[in-house]
């Protein structure tokens, strides 16, 4: 049987960045995922600004930004109306790119081509059984096998949805017919009404490509997701009309990615031996644009902080494991992230007054911070306070709610 200090259960963003700095402070760590390499997928395909400091904590920021697209500027559109440039804050990077990019800087030794079929945990050493017959000793399983829940129901740990369906991210590229390039490099755009189901377009650059994200709030069942899939452009332009204003004439190319997203949340996972990360242990609205914050700030606070303390005495009891569960910025960002998921749907769909007001509300202020911002561009409006300030609780710098984020 193979021995290791941690044995790492999935190598999406959450596991990867895990061994690249569990292997990088010295840690014995070993990562299985049954694929060699990332494959493509449609998930996170942009880092904010907020991310990006989180991202500096893991150390592995320069190794991500050397394969990202940095935006330029960023032009924002609410009902039909440019508000606002700024300038850029965010970067596009396709979520293979930014996962192979973290796997890259884990030692090629300490990585393992296989599933992981069975987990026996207990307070002291763990066992992990692997698709190829292998077994591996080691004293923390990390549970990073995101939207599995094979491995979780073995060891009783349940999936709770919150809400299902919450919200459905479509992706595709874009572009211009009438000029070579977009004249803004990222555009965010507000719906024009509620009536739409809609939270944004999002255009930003990934390589010579503009990639759209549209997040909408829809059943699966609502034929509009067929129309779109079979005419995108015509059924995104019955929906938001003045979009060519600012775009000129533009094609959509390639396929049409859609993807449902349901808020969960694990229950019965305060266990010994093992620790989960990422999407295993909850998910996040892509809308709200916090889930591979919430990823990489899961494994910060787990490397940085808990597991080296937990290797430091004997034992891996419910108790150490709690205090990751626990941890102060990790809820906070938690809890920030969910409120922003239903935040941002009620802002973006709900008819009531209240809602109403809020929406143009949001537009007048955006709309003069613009105006005000215009003899003298290039500033950044509600500058991100991303690292803790003094006096104040370390789990209020990290908040998504408190970095300018675009949507
Ligand atoms: C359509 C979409 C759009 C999104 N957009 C955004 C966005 O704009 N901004 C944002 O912040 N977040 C976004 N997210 C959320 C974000 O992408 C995820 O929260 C984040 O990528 C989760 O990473 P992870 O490592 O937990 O899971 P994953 O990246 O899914 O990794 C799980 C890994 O586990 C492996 N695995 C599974 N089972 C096993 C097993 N038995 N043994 C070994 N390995 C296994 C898989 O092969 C995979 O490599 C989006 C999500 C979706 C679905």
């Amino acid at each position: 049987m193979r021995q290791a200090d941690i044995v790492i259960a999935g190598a999406g963003l959450a596991g990867s960045t895990a061994a690249a700095m569990l292997s990088r402070a010295g840690y014995d760590v070993l990562l299985v995922d049954p694929h060699t390499t990332y494959p493509p997928d449609f998930r996170c395909e942009k880092l904010d600004q907020s991310q990006i400091e989180i991202l500096k904590k893991t150390g592995l920021d320069d190794a991500v930004l050397s394969v990202a697209t940095p935006n330029l500027n960023l032009w924002v559109a609410r009902f039909g109306h440019l508000v606002d440039k700024l300038d850029g804050a965010q970067c596009g990077i396709r979520y293979e790119n930014l996962v192979n990019a973290i796997r890259a800087e884990v030692p090629a030794d300490k990585f393992i081509a296989a599933k992981v079929t069975s987990v026996a945990t207990s307070a002291d050493r763990q066992s992990v059984t692997l698709s190829t017959g292998q077994e591996i000793s080691a004293r923390l399983i990390v549970l990073a096998n995101g939207l599995n829940i094979g491995l979780r129901h073995k060891l009783g740990i349940e999936r709770k949805i919150e809400s299902p369906v919450h919200s459905i991210s479509i992706g595709f590229d874009l572009k211009p017919t009438d000029k070579p390039a977009f004249d803004f490099s990222a555009l965010t755009y507000y719906p024009e009404a509620s009536t739409e189901r809609m939270a944004y377009l999002t255009l930003f650059p990934i390589g010579n490509t503009t990639r759209a994200n549209l997040f909408v709030y829809r059943e699966m069942s609502d034929p509009w997701l067929s129309q779109f899939r079979d005419a995108p452009k015509q059924t995104m332009l019955d929906m938001i009309p003045n979009l060519q204003n600012l775009t000129g004439a533009f094609d959509v190319e390639g396929f049409v990615k859609i993807r449902p997203v349901d808020l969960y949340v694990s229950e019965g996972h305060r266990q010994p031996g093992v620790v989960l990360v990422g999407d295993a242990f909850a998910t996040s609205c892509p809308a709200a644009g916090t889930g591979a914050g919430k990823a990489l700030m899961d494994v910060e606070r787990l490397c940085n902080l808990h597991i080296p303390q937990w290797l430091a005495t004997p034992g891996m009891g419910t108790d150490k494991i709690a205090a990751f569960y626990d941890d102060p910025i990790k809820t906070a960002y938690d809890a920030a992230s969910t409120k922003k998921a239903y935040t941002l749907k009620s802002f973006s769909i709900d008819t009531g007054l209240y809602w109403t007001a809020e929406r143009w509300g949001k537009f007048v202020l955006h709309w003069l911070k613009g105006a005000l911002r215009r003899p003298a561009p290039a500033k950044m409006i509600d500058a991100p306070a991303l690292v803790p300030e003094q006096g104040t609780h370390p789990a209020d710098a990290y908040t998504p709610a408190r970095a300018r984020h675009t949507v």
